[in-house]
């Protein structure tokens, strides 16, 4: 069974808030495409990892043949980093979180506005292309980022909230400006979805 695009949770001009429509249509119908593609044609063959969900098959990297692996990682980490951010983001977003993850970001790092200066600094300071996140390790939240489309699945970490820095996410409206992106991306972070994410 390969693995396939789903539709965006949402239509494509729904975060206007901070990514228009047009760049939301290329990233998922094109960028997310090329990367489901890719990685159906890197694992043809090869189908007991066909039948893994994205995400099992990126914690099991190790596992994969050598002569296929670094496909695998760029492929199967677009697909599965892509999927988590089109649901870690709403039109009904923006605000703060609530409940446990709200206290374990205040005593982590003092409280949300640190976090976004945290992700912030991530952000721009990753050269290139790439991400930055917020992941739990072994139950601790931790501000990371990360090259290209590795995923920090590959090292035992969960994402809970991650930012695309790829130039293809933002260039339309913000040009060089990553950083007016990232401060415009906050309006649209779905919090109860991450919240989710954190009490699983
Ligand atoms: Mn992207």
């Amino acid at each position: 069974m390969p693995f396939e695009l789903a539709p965006l949770p949402y239509p494509a001009d729904a975060l206007e808030a901070a990514i228009d429509k047009t760049t939301m249509e290329i990233h998922h119908g094109r960028h997310h495409k090329a990367y489901v593609d890719n990685l159906n044609a890197a694992l043809a063959g090869h189908d007991s990892l066909l039948a893994l969900p994205v995400d099992q098959l990126m914690r099991q990297i190790a596992h994969v043949p050598e002569a296929i692996r670094q496909k695998v990682i760029n492929n199967g980490g677009g697909h599965a980093n892509h999927t988590f951010f089109w649901n870690i983001m709403s039109p009904n977003g923006g605000g703060e979180p609530t409940g446990n993850l709200a206290s374990a970001i205040t005593s982590t790092f003092g409280g949300l506005d640190n976090l976004k200066a945290k992700i912030k600094e991530a952000a721009l300071g990753r050269f290139g292309s790439g991400w930055a996140w917020v992941v739990l390790d072994q139950g601790k939240l931790e501000i990371t980022s990360t090259a290209n489309q590795d995923t920090p699945l590959m090292v035992g970490k969960t994402p809970l909230l991650g930012v695309d820095v790829w130039e293809h996410a933002y260039y339309l409206r913000y040009q060089n400006k990553r950083a007016d992106y990232v401060d415009a991306w906050w309006k649209v972070v779905n919090w109860k979805a991450i919240e989710e994410r954190f009490g699983a």
